[in-house]
């Protein structure tokens, strides 16, 4: 039985060339790049050069790269902050690593504004427009949403955020390597990002954070990633973070793009209705819902039949964790309880796409 492996929003698989990489960094570079001697030279000189590429490909400067955990830490260490003015905005689809770092904030007597959103998932614009003051803090809109794909005019909201002297922060996580991202058109101050949603290793991550933005340390100690992020550094990881960068930057989203035009058009010709914006989408992504139908059961009979899509996303919590998000763009119910995510991988064919159509059709019947 082939396996098929369509669930590429909740995490990738790795590039081998990443892995080669990171394999070299284990077996030969394994110095602390904190080490003045010429093995912790060469850590440090490999993670330099890790962070300039990331840096080069979202237009920032090396130095504003933090390298993390992954981007629930990113995200939390954007959060992280102590500030005279005391309003934060927040998108109400965004993912529960902004969502709960958020109502941390709240309890330590912050104004949380959740920006609404219409039916497919795009922010209410006009109203951040006539919110936003001169309390404002921080707004942090995500780029692309980890469950429908929408993706967001970042461009336009770091905008009007810098005319009215609010930091402006994205979740970058489904869109970095994937839509061109540049931080100083974009006006951009802060931005995360994840290394296992493009092909590299999990626990990888950053947080671009623009010069002279002050955030609290989550983690302290020996003062590595410029005071921003103690404990040694991840070298293989970053190496392979930077390598699946690389990598992702050569894959063609406009044919993956046509095969997922082509699934919607076969989930909607067996009854399956399309969540989410049709054009403001990012071109790996479906999600569907049929209602009356159980998503978990249609997960787990495709499952069986080794094709691995999601029942939304993929947090700890299974079920209910991430429903805030769905209810947001007006799903009922039956629609959300049967909604399935469905993303797309770069080597995803025709003849997949046919067979999915197929699994699904029969397990309908
Ligand atoms: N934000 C978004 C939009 C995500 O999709 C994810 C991963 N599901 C995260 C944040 C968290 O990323 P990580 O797994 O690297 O902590």
């Amino acid at each position: 039985m082939k396996e098929m492996y369509l669930d590429n929003a909740a995490t990738t698989p790795v590039y081998p060339e990443s892995v080669r990489e990171m394999e070299k960094v284990m077996l030969k570079s394994y110095g602390n790049p904190s080490s003045i001697h010429n093995k912790g030279e060469e850590a440090f000189k490999l993670i330099s050069d890790a962070r300039k590429k990331i840096a080069g490909d979202i237009n920032c400067k090396p130095e504003e790269i933090i390298f993390t955990s992954g981007a629930t830490e990113s995200n939390s260490l954007a959060l992280s902050f102590k500030s005279k003015k005391k309003k934060i905005f927040v998108s109400s689809i965004e993912h529960p690593s902004v969502m709960e770092n958020a109502f941390k904030l709240e309890v330590r007597g912050y104004e949380i504004i959740k920006i609404p959103v219409d039916n497919l998932g795009i922010i209410d614009f006009n109203f951040l427009e006539k919110m936003i003051d001169s309390n404002t803090f921080l707004v942090s809109v995500m780029h692309v949403n980890n469950i429908f794909g929408t993706i967001q005019d970042i461009g336009r909201i770091g905008k009007l955020c810098r005319k009215r002297g609010a930091l402006f922060h994205t979740d970058a996580v489904q869109s970095f390597g994937k839509l061109k991202i540049d931080i100083q058109e974009m006006c951009v101050d802060m931005l995360s990002a994840s290394a296992h949603k493009i092909g590299g290793p999990k626990g990888t991550g950053f947080l671009y954070m623009r010069t002279g933005i002050t955030l609290e340390p989550i983690i302290v100690g020996s003062g590595q990633e410029r005071g921003m992020r103690s404990g040694t550094e991840n070298v293989p990881g970053i190496v392979g973070f930077a390598k699946a960068l690389e990598m992702q930057k050569k894959v063609n989203g406009n044919k993956v793009e046509k095969l997922r035009n082509n699934l919607i058009l076969g989930l909607e010709e067996i009854g399956g209705k399309i969540n989410g914006d049709r054009k403001k989408r990012i071109w790996n992504n479906v999600h569907v819902s049929f209602s009356g139908r159980d998503n978990e059961g249609i997960v787990l009979a495709l499952s069986l039949k080794g094709i691995y899509v999601s029942t939304g996303s993929a947090c700890e919590s299974k079920k209910t964790k991430e429903d805030y998000i769905l209810k947001a763009i007006g799903l009922n119910k039956g629609e959300i309880d049967s909604g399935i995510r469905i993303t797309l991988g770069k080597d995803t064919t025709e003849k997949d796409i046919k067979r999915l159509l197929k699994e699904i059709k029969n397990l309908l019947r």
